[in-house]
């Protein structure tokens, strides 16, 4: 079915008041509608109690509220929590719900793909496909509030309560979406997620980054992955266009960070690749040469189906952790969280991707097996 109605999510709370507008409405209507919205939670306009029947059905003519179709559900033996959506051009994303002593976050999507090509990653190896729209961004919450039954929002001891835009793609690549979506999800009298408890994370896209602390308004996290360009510039390739001089420049400059909040410094850990204890002494020495507020989160690898990276020994990762608290620097090890789900970091794929790179690595030892008595 082609839709001509607007999805009345993913609307900023002017344009929702534009879009009442160019159907008669007053701005107050507006406000009751963004209160059903992202307050309670409804699925349909009729449920909209406080509304006319007219007004519903005068406003079911022009708009809908659109949820993400969730494709497959997935719960991790540690409790976290996979959705892989299918969304209206067919094309599929993914979000992460991670559980802790609490609090929870939620793990949120900002492309389909990704066009930065990081190496270790397992949604780089996964073309731009395009970027997802505000509704697709702030529906990824919807679904997952819908899924834990968490509304109304607001009541106290909810599992949801912190968001990472840390899914798939780059958010500060689609900056305009992100920061719409960001704007309706830390909106007050909606699903009221403070901007202290989001976080965005880039892999560096160095223009942004002022912009991302000015306009967003939200915590920042950096994929750093490596202390010395040579090497970046293999892991994380935007590192080519934009040097860890300009990447650490702009993290020190970065608007609200202090001390209080700082920066976090994601450092995936990789065998023999990054994890000596060399590397930690010269991240620690980065920081302080550049006065950056920094707080690190080590990444044990994760991997994935095709990868030529291992994962760090715990004893590589334990003592890069202590030489960096030995400088002074908070580096706590991440724990894998829904690595039997492929929910991990850096393993978010949408699964028909992943199916076809299953299939290939099978080819793959096939003809190795049978090339094998030859070479023999
Ligand atoms: N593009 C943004 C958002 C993705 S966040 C960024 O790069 O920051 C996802 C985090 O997981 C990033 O820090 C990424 O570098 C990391 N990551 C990617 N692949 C990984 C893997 N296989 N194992 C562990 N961490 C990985």
């Amino acid at each position: 079915m082609t839709q001509t109605r607007t999805n009345l999510i993913g609307l900023t709370r002017e344009e929702l008041t534009d879009a009442m507008a160019s159907i008669g409405e007053k701005a107050f209507r507006a406000k009751q509608i963004w209160h059903w919205l992202y307050h309670q939670g409804v699925k349909n306009i009729s449920d909209m109690t406080s509304l006319s029947k007219s007004l519903h059905a005068k406003m079911e003519e022009h708009f809908y509220i659109g949820r993400l179709e969730v494709a497959r559900h997935l719960v991790s033996v540690d409790g976290s929590q996979k959705w892989l959506f299918r969304l209206e051009d067919g094309n599929e994303i993914e979000s992460v719900f991670i559980p802790d002593e609490g609090r929870g976050a939620l793990c949120i999507s900002s492309q389909v793909g990704c066009s930065l090509n990081c190496d270790f990653c397992n949604t780089g190896t996964q073309r731009i496909v395009r970027n997802l729209t505000p509704a697709e961004i702030v529906g990824q919450l919807m679904a997952a509030r819908d899924s834990l039954n968490e509304w109304p929002s607001g009541v106290d001891g909810r599992l949801l309560t912190n968001i990472v835009m840390m899914g798939m793609g780059e958010p500060l690549m689609n900056f305009d979406n992100v920061k719409k979506a960001l704007t309706i999800i830390k909106d007050g009298e909606g699903t009221a997620i403070s901007r202290r408890r989001i976080t965005l994370s880039t892999a560096g896209v160095v223009p942004l980054i002022a912009r991302c602390g000015d306009e967003i308004e939200v915590d920042l996290a950096v994929s750093l992955h490596a202390a010395r360009d040579e090497l970046r510039d293999i892991l994380v390739p935007i590192n080519k266009k934009y040097p860890l001089d300009q990447l650490l420049k702009a993290c020190a400059a970065y608007p609200g960070a202090r001390n209080a909040r700082r920066i976090t410094m994601e450092y995936v850990m990789i065998k023999d690749v990054n994890d000596s204890p060399e590397d930690a002494r010269l991240l620690a020495k980065l920081m302080r040469q550049y006065k950056i507020p920094a707080k690190f989160n080590l990444i044990p690898f994760n991997p994935w189906p095709g990868t030529n990276y291992e994962t760090s020994s715990n004893n590589a990762v334990h003592k890069f952790s202590r030489i960096l608290n030995d400088l002074g620097f908070s580096a706590p090890i991440r724990q894998p969280r829904g690595r039997d789900i492929m929910a991990a970091c850096g393993q978010l794929k949408s699964d028909s991707e992943n199916q076809k790179l299953k299939a290939l690595a099978a080819k793959r030892k096939a003809e190795h097996d049978a090339a094998e008595p030859l070479s023999a």
